[in-house]
């Protein structure tokens, strides 16, 4: 299997500081910091994608890699 170490892109001039990622994700990764979405916990992420789709203004984003089976 292979590891990688990304994680979630946050768009800051996107972020409204809502809060629905913090408390959506189920790792503890992420907390806001002056009204904006931050990394918190980085080795805590599991790229599972659910502040991608939870974040309202699509602030938060997971970047992705496409890979060919031979
Ligand atoms: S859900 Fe989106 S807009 Fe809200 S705090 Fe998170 S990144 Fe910012
Ligand atoms: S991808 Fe999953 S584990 Fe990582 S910050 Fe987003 S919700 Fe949390």
């Amino acid at each position: 299997m292979t590891e990688t170490n990304w994680l979630p892109i946050i768009d800051q001039a996107k972020c409204t500081g809502c809060g629905h990622c913090v408390s959506g994700c189920p790792t503890g990764t992420l907390s806001l910091f002056k009204h904006f979405a931050m990394i918190a916990k980085p080795e805590s992420c599991t790229y599972c994608g659910i502040c991608e789709m939870i974040c309202p203004t699509e602030a938060i984003s997971l970047p992705y890699e496409i890979c060919w089976e031979s």
